[in-house]
């Protein structure tokens, strides 16, 4: 048999549908952030510098002195390791100190530390599910591939509600009836579209019909909440929520998830759930590092109130140039391109043209059809980079001729009357809107 012509086949698959994906080789620059360096294929002795606007560090924590001291640090008084699973020898002391402080976050009883929120979300998902008796699942039906695998490998039955409709998902609670047992999964930042879930309507709903829930923060941790605790705690309803999933690998800029709830339901699920047993822990580098990030953002709103500045201002520049960014009330800019083979052009030529970096987001990470280009202001875009942004869109825009839409000036929540009359007369961004 020839075993090869089935994966060259496999790629010839997605190079026809335009679903090939091309990773591009950076080097951030911890401290010049967004810049960094990239090789281009086959010329990896000629990097170029450029700037980029797709990271999910979104506030930069990755970068943060703190954050670096912590790493560096943990490196040398514990090496680089954890030494194993946590049940053989991999529990170490920078972890227990990562879950009080994430457990602090949330105002939760016990957080329990995973290697990533992926997995955070398989496991969690998983075995409360499995825990609770003939259970249903009522799942959002936009949410995270992490989650959905968590509910198949639950094998409960479940229900999908449509996207935040809060009448269909009472339509599906009221069928269940009072007595069974249900776990509610739902995200409260949706980061394709940016768009916020209505979670006090959902704790509402819940409470109303005695189901459990279960919510992934993983694009508001760090960057919502007066602590940084997300949208629920932001939302005032942090204590009604009864499980809480994040990631330690976006708004903390380093790499995990976690999960905090009551003290049982962690201990459950540290003893029952094999993506935990079986696999080693988070390092102390790693732990300690996320750790500083956490404690940085409970203490310090300043990263988040520029990133939400940033943000505001990316999207009014945009739609001010005629530009089609979609409309949301978070920090996710998405700019449509509604093709695959056009948006992957116009994420090469803004790298190859003008050095912006915007991968290309394409099917499967959202439908066919609604291909985009995913733009992430962080605290440290300053304003130039906003009109660079915009001027080089523009060109590209023209080049691939995509439509414009009418230009537009969007009313700026996240900012004050003060930095928008700034930001108007910012020449080189009226020069790019022209
Ligand atoms: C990125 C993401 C995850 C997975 O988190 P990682 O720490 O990157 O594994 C989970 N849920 C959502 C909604 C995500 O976007």
């Amino acid at each position: 048999m020839d075993y090869q012509h089935f994966f060259d086949e496999a790629i010839a698959r997605l190079k026809a549908e335009q679903r090939y994906r091309v990773f591009a080789d950076l080097e951030r620059d911890a401290v010049r952030f967004p810049v960094a360096l990239w090789r281009p294929e086959g010329e990896a002795d000629k990097p170029r510098e450029v700037v980029i606007w797709c990271s999910n560090d979104y506030l930069t924590m990755g970068g943060h002195a703190d954050v670096i001291k912590a790493v560096v640090h943990a490196a040398e008084r514990h090496g680089a390791g954890a030494g194993g699973t946590r049940n053989i020898s991999g529990t170490h002391h920078p972890i227990v100190e990562l879950e009080a402080e994430l457990a602090d976050l949330h105002g939760k009883a016990a957080a329990l530390a995973f290697t990533s929120g992926w997995i955070s979300n398989l496991a969690a998902i998983s075995t409360i599910a499995q825990l609770l008796p003939n259970c249903l699942i009522l799942s959002d039906a936009l949410n995270h591939n992490s989650m959905i695998e968590g509910v198949r490998r639950s094998s409960c039955e479940k229900a999908l509600f449509n996207h935040n409709d809060m009448a269909h998902l009472e339509k599906l609670l009221k069928e269940a009836g009072p007595e069974r047992a249900k776990l509610v999964v739902f995200e409260s930042l949706y980061s394709m579209d940016g768009d916020i879930a209505p979670v006090r309507e959902i704790v509402a709903l819940a409470k109303k019909y005695n189901a459990m829930t279960y919510v992934d923060e993983v694009h508001a941790v760090g960057m919502y909440g007066p602590r940084g605790g997300g949208v629920c705690e932001r939302e005032g309803v942090m204590a009604d929520i009864d499980v809480v999933e994040g990631t330690l690998a976006k708004g903390f800029g380093t790499l995990g998830g976690y999960i905090a709830a009551n003290a049982n339901i962690i201990d459950a699920v540290r003893s029952y759930a094999p993506s935990f047993i079986f696999t080693t822990a988070l390092p102390p580098t790693v732990a300690a590092g996320a750790t500083a990030a956490v404690r940085h953002l409970k203490a310090s709103g300043a990263e988040r109130a520029k990133h939400q500045e940033m943000a505001a201002l990316t999207k009014h520049a945009l739609k001010a140039a005629g530009l089609p960014a979609m409309d949301n009330a978070s920090h996710i800019v998405p700019l449509m391109v509604n093709n695959a083979d056009l948006c992957k052009q116009a994420s090469d030529l803004l790298l190859e043209r003008h050095n912006i970096y915007i991968q290309p987001i394409n099917y499967p990470t959202v439908a066919i059809g609604a291909e985009r280009l995913r733009i992430t202001p962080t605290p440290r875009h300053t304003q130039a980079h906003v009109a660079d942004l915009v001027e080089a869109l523009v060109d590209v825009w023209k080049t691939l001729n995509l439509p414009f839409v009418e230009a537009k000036v969007l009313p700026l929540r996240a900012v004050s009357a003060t930095q928008l009359e700034a930001h108007c007369t910012y020449p080189e961004m009226k020069r790019a809107a022209e």
